[in-house]
């Protein structure tokens, strides 16, 4: 089985950057054209909305699954957001987006409530790091993952785009626990030539296909073209069948509950 675990829509064409077309037209038929048995979108509420999300879902039945999102500036109400969000909806976990959610340290004790509910229902929460744009080099989105491991150990963490420019630091505190995860979305592409591509590759065997997460973050890099990059340098450094079955399947089936039925 093969899953794109990472990947975008939104309501406007151009919503993720004048570059893509983020359209769910664009989006569906890349996914008609792919080899891809599975797709995850993740919604980024308000700015794209779970609705929008379970909507284009269901355009596709058994194709596509979706992640929740909640606001965490809402406080504390975001919790019963979530139960709401997990009680109606066969979500596969939640997405958390601090730089695009505006999240501060203030906001750590509600995304720690958050991940003890998610915990609860045995979903993981994927959490966006990937040091971007104005503040990049505050970025701390990898403490906040080491800081919602140690209060809620039992909690699934997924670490996107590993850690990005942060890969090395990612990959220790993946090692911290068994239930913390790398998403392989995007990096590929953006430090292709540079020395983090040896990481990248270097961070999967450290950690082990069993803990990693294939992803595109589509429309940035679309599904097709991110799928033949990755396959194509894991074909090419040595990853073995079994190893590619994890990173390309086995882990995000494990991980993210996928043998259920639902659309969103
Ligand atoms: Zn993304």
């Amino acid at each position: 089985m093969i899953i794109d675990t990472h990947a975008h829509i939104h309501p406007g064409r151009d919503g993720l950057g004048a570059k893509h077309d983020a359209s769910v037209e664009a989006f569906l038929a890349e996914l008609d054209r792919s080899p891809l048995d599975l797709a995850v979108l993740l919604p980024i509420e308000p700015l794209i909305p779970n609705a929008f999300v379970f909507e284009a879902a269901r355009r596709r039945p058994g194709r596509i699954r979706c992640h929740g999102s909640v606001d965490p500036r809402r406080g504390d109400a975001c919790w019963e957001d979530f139960e709401q969000l997990a009680a109606e909806h066969p979500i596969v976990g939640l997405k958390l987006h601090p730089r695009r959610q505006g999240v501060t340290k203030a906001h750590w004790p509600v995304l720690k409530g958050l991940t003890d509910r998610a915990a609860a229902h045995d979903l993981p929460v994927l959490v966006d790091s990937f040091p971007h744009g104005k503040g990049a080099l505050r970025d701390d989105s990898l403490e906040l993952i080491e800081a919602l491991s140690e209060a809620v150990p039992k909690a699934k963490l997924i670490i996107a785009h590993m850690g990005g420019i942060r890969i090395l630091e990612a990959l220790i505190l993946a090692r911290t626990s068994y239930r913390i995860y790398l998403d392989l979305s995007l990096i590929l592409k953006v430090y292709k030539g540079s020395h983090i591509e040896q990481d990248i590759f270097y961070a999967i065997r450290r950690i082990g296909a069993d803990r990693c997460l294939y992803g595109s973050d589509h429309p940035d890099v679309p599904l097709n073209e991110s799928y033949e990059s990755m396959r194509r340098e894991l074909d090419g450094r040595g990853f073995t069948e079994t190893e590619q079955d994890w990173i390309f399947g086995r882990t995000a089936q494990q991980v993210l509950r996928l043998n259920g039925e639902g659309a969103g």
